[in-house]
């Protein structure tokens, strides 16, 4: 047991960074232990699906900090452990080692993990998950000229490894459920432009079909049977989706509820105990709600939140949601949250593939992205939450910071 409790941070990854480094940066003079079951220490997964498996980027370029980084902070990082369980009572947590740590302040930042697909077949060699540095590597290692890659789920991670596996020379299959890809989080209009995107690269899009079996030969992937087709497959990629890992905080009774229940200051049930990233469910100041995001953004800002108010200091969960993606030569960055638009307007001509979209609900603009149009992203964020009549958002002759 430790003599000297501190603040324990459960998970090393992007959201785990920023935390011991806010923690640091904002005064904590207290002990840090980070502990992460991935052997690595804490790493940026956008390059996953990108430039590293594209290799363009190599493995050191990945890495949030410097190799001595940790011990340069007087930071004990244990990678390569799991935390196993919590006890509140005692305030410790037990790690699979058997090891006991007592801590003062507690913070989860176990993430999400990839959806599994319940059908026969789903556990096949050649079928692939995205979502740690190994599984990257071996998509690169299959994503080779000729290679039939079969891609189940055309949201972001699915639509990224598509132009990732065509760039690769790979023949390209996305089956996806939906009539479109994309759809709820960018409606019809856009979904489509997504849709055209990738035909245009030679992407098989197969929209409205749904995965009945992965089937093989030899205990290793052959195709995916879906509709009445049979797609044949080197290698499958199942990109349906993340679930938060809550079951560390579900099991020591903290509230859950798809992700770990917490205030505007990311503070769980439990006073001692905070959550944050991929895992967390906060309680948005700026939009009036409780959400839960899956993005890189967020998982920086909510690391730093939560090292400044375990440190004493000031700041809530107050800024709208930010993501980016790139596809082919697609590049975009999205602001603000739009579970309901009623209109999408658009400013600029989609046909050249530089425009600006707008998300409007009772004539307030819920959220904007800028596709292949940079350095605007923050005139964006500012115009969220703001009334402003569709004719002048599509106005190309009005700038974005006199609307
Ligand atoms: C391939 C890929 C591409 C992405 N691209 C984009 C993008 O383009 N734009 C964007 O905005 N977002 C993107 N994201 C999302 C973004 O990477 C995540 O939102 C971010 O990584 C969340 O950080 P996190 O620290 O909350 O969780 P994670 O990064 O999941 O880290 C959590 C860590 O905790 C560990 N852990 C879990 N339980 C335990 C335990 N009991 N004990 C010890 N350790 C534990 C996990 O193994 C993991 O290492 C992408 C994600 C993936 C997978």
């Amino acid at each position: 047991m430790a003599t000297n409790p501190g603040c324990i941070v459960v998970g090393a990854g992007l959201a785990a960074a920023n935390v011991v480094e806010s923690l640091r940066d904002n005064g904590f003079d207290g002990s840090i232990t980070l502990i992460g079951d991935e052997l690595d220490r804490p790493y940026e997964r956008p390059p996953l699906s990108k430039d590293f498996l594209q290799g363009k980027a190599d493995r050191d370029s990945v890495f949030v900090h410097g190799q001595s980084w940790y011990t340069d902070h007087d930071i004990t990082a244990r990678f390569g452990d799991t935390v196993a369980s919590i006890d509140r009572a005692a305030q410790t947590v037990t790690l699979a080692t058997g090891d006991t740590l007592e801590y003062r302040q507690l913070v989860l930042a176990t993430g999400s993990s990839p959806r599994r697909l319940d059908v026969p077949g789903a556990e096949l060699a050649g079928v692939h998950t995205l979502r740690r540095i190994g599984d990257s590597e071996q998509l690169r290692a299959g994503f080779t000229d000729g290679a039939r890659v079969v891609l189940i789920g055309a949201g972001w991670i699915g639509l990224e490894l598509a132009a990732a596996a065509r760039l690769a020379g790979c023949a390209v299959t996305v089956l996806e459920f939906a009539p479109l890809p994309l759809q709820r989080v960018l409606g019809d209009e856009l979904a489509g432009y997504f849709a055209e995107l990738h035909r245009a690269h030679q992407v098989d899009l197969r929209l409205g079909i749904g995965v009945t079996e992965i089937v093989g030969s030899g205990g290793t992937v052959t195709g995916v049977r879906a509709g009445d087709e049979l797609f044949d497959a080197d290698l499958v990629v199942v990109g349906v989706g993340a679930k938060p890992n809550t079951e560390l905080a579900k099991a020591a009774g903290l509230e859950v509820d798809n992700g770990v229940l917490v205030d505007e200051r990311l503070r769980t049930s439990d006073p001692r105990i905070w959550a944050v990233g991929d895992v967390a469910s906060a309680t948005n100041t700026a939009l009036g709600r409780r959400i839960r995001v899956e993005h890189w953004d967020n998982a920086i800002r909510q690391g730093k939140l939560a090292g400044s108010v375990i440190a004493g200091g000031s700041g809530s969960f107050d800024w709208q949601p930010y993501f980016y993606t790139d596809q082919f030569d697609l590049g975009m960055e999205y602001v603000g949250y739009a579970d309901a638009a009623d209109q999408v307007v658009i400013r600029g001509d989609k046909s050249t593939g530089e425009f600006i979209a707008f998300w409007v609900n009772d004539g307030t603009v819920r959220a904007a992205m800028n596709v292949n149009i940079w350095d605007v992203n923050d005139d964006l964020r500012a115009l969220t939450g703001r009334q402003i009549a569709a004719d002048r958002l599509a106005d190309t002759g009005i700038p974005l910071t006199e609307l």
